[in-house]
């Protein structure tokens, strides 16, 4: 990948930093990362630091058993196993989004499955499994400490596009930054809406799965467009 490909993409990655901080999908915890474009055995995240306040110099790089490369001995973020477990099972994600959004939440805390209640919600039709760390883990914090615990997370994940976290909240993964953040911001918006179209009462009826498939590819052709308004809106905040 050519100096300037590159430099695109970390701009990207600073950028949906600030994006998923501005739809409420990150606050002073979550992060995203981003597989390294002239190393498919690397990635690229912030170091420890709310996504909001993230910079191009924040970023660091890590292989996929989650180590700092270069001896970069800046703090990473606790929970940077859940990256590199995911780009290790899934060659065909590049990007990672691990969030708390708390509209979320419920549906990991729930039986209820979370379900494309809208158009716009369509790649959660694939099923969105929940990872239980008890399972494997008994007690913990909640947190996903460690390579064994990144793996067993991404073996839940397995080749959907979301999956929930029990007690803590959950990852969308895509191919491209934009596709990461499109999944982010729409799982927590499907999320809201599912629980109120349920909270009205009545049956609700969720978009069958051949729906699901056709405007997911239809959304997939157009995430240009909201990804544009978002670097808009994130260059006009930070006045470039
Ligand atoms: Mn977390």
């Amino acid at each position: 990948m050519t100096a300037i490909a590159r430099t695109d993409l970390l701009d990207d990655l600073v950028a949906a930093n600030h994006i998923l901080a501005g739809l409420g999908v990150l606050d002073g915890f979550g992060h995203v990362s981003v597989r390294d474009p002239d190393d498919p055995d690397a990635y690229l995240m912030s170091r420890s630091l709310a996504p909001e306040l993230v910079d191009p110099d924040d970023i660091m790089a890590f292989d996929l058993a989650s180590s700092p490369r270069h001896g970069d001995t800046r703090t990473p973020y606790l929970e940077r196993f859940i990256h590199g477990a995911i780009y290790a099972r899934r060659p065909d994600v590049h990007a990672v989004v691990h969030s708390h959004a708390p509209g979320v939440v419920p549906f990991a805390a729930s039986t209820v499955p979370l379900r494309p209640v809208y158009h716009m919600g369509s790649f959660l039709g694939a099923g969105v499994p929940v990872f239980e760390i008890r399972e494997r883990f008994g007690m913990t914090d909640m947190l996903v400490r460690n390579g064994a615990q990144g793996q067993a997370l991404a073996d839940a994940l397995a080749d959907r596009s979301v999956v929930l976290m029990r007690g803590h909240g959950f990852c969308a993964v895509g191919d491209s930054v934009p596709v990461a953040v499109f999944r982010a911001a729409y799982t927590q918006a499907n999320a809201a809406l599912q629980q109120q179209a349920i909270a009205l009462g009545g049956d609700v009826t969720y978009l069958d799965d051949a729906e699901a498939k056709q405007a997911d590819a239809t959304n997939r052709s157009v995430i240009a467009r909201p990804w544009a308004l978002w670097k808009a809106r994130y260059h006009r905040r930070m006045g470039a």
